[in-house]
């Protein structure tokens, strides 16, 4: 065994230690498919937290999982709310993070709600973030990409419409999806705001990692002072540094998952 990599009971407890207490019991460490896979899937797109976020991430041979707003850099966007109005990254970052290795994938149009609005509306708008995907990032192809719906807000119709325009989908529903399979399209997860949430991840997954094999999306926004409900880098830093000493768990964005079966 790699003397570097604790078991997922003991890892447990030392991520549980800070702010939840130290968590006992668990007959996980026996269980024949032991995979737990974790992505941290940060959205929105700001530009001084997407940055640091995937220095974060690279500094532990990591690929961050980034969702960006189609037109959140240009001088016109409107800010659909208050947790929007730091600068967003461009798509000149969004290509050079690519290329370093990070998935970078569609947050909307403008970041609108589809499930307030007409599907035929609702689909141009998916359509126009995807055209702009298309041209401005350089080898993305829309059928082959994660459409992360703003606000996690979908309709039935529309995920019906969708499952065969992109490749998977994020939205609401349960956070803990099952190991991926080759039919596994729409992808639930769990978010928390609008202050800092620094101690919510933490207990989150440390409850997932007790629990049975599978696969914890866990949606984010910006770190430290930027964007509804952030993640202090430092805390991100100390996760990341923890979880990749667990056996049996992964950090993956979306894509390598969804490959991965
Ligand atoms: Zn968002």
């Amino acid at each position: 065994m790699d003397k570097k990599k604790l078991s997922r009971r003991k890892t447990i407890k030392i991520l549980s230690l800070g702010a939840f207490g130290i968590i006992t019991g668990g007959s996980f460490i026996n269980q024949k498919d032991p995979r737990h896979i974790i992505t941290l899937s940060f959205d929105d797109g700001f530009e001084k937290s997407s940055i640091r976020t995937a220095e974060i991430y690279e500094k532990y041979g990591l690929s961050a999982c980034i969702n960006v707003v189609a037109t959140a850099h240009q001088d016109q966007f409107e800010f659909p709310n208050e947790y929007h109005k730091w600068p967003a990254g461009d798509f000149n970052l969004w290509n050079d993070l690519k290329k370093r290795g990070h998935e970078i994938m569609p947050h909307g149009y403008k970041h609108e709600n589809l499930r307030d609005i007409p599907l035929v509306q609702a689909q141009e708008l998916i359509n126009k973030c995807l055209d702009i995907f298309s041209k401005d990032l350089k080898d993305f192809k829309a059928e082959e990409s994660v459409f992360n719906f703003p606000y996690n807000a979908s309709t039935l119709e529309l995920e019906n419409w969708l499952k065969n325009r992109v490749r998977a989908f994020r939205t609401s529903g349960e956070a803990v999806n099952p190991l991926p399979h080759k039919d596994l399209f729409r992808i639930g997860c769990i978010s928390f705001g609008p202050e800092n949430i620094d101690k919510h991840p933490e207990k989150t997954i440390s409850e997932f990692l007790e629990g049975p094999p599978g696969w914890f999306v866990y949606n984010t926004h910006g770190l430290d002072d930027e964007g509804w409900g952030p993640l202090s880098s430092g805390l991100l830093d100390e996760l990341l540094d923890k979880l990749t000493g667990i056996e049996n768990v992964e950090i993956l964005p979306i894509i390598p998952v969804l490959d991965s079966i």
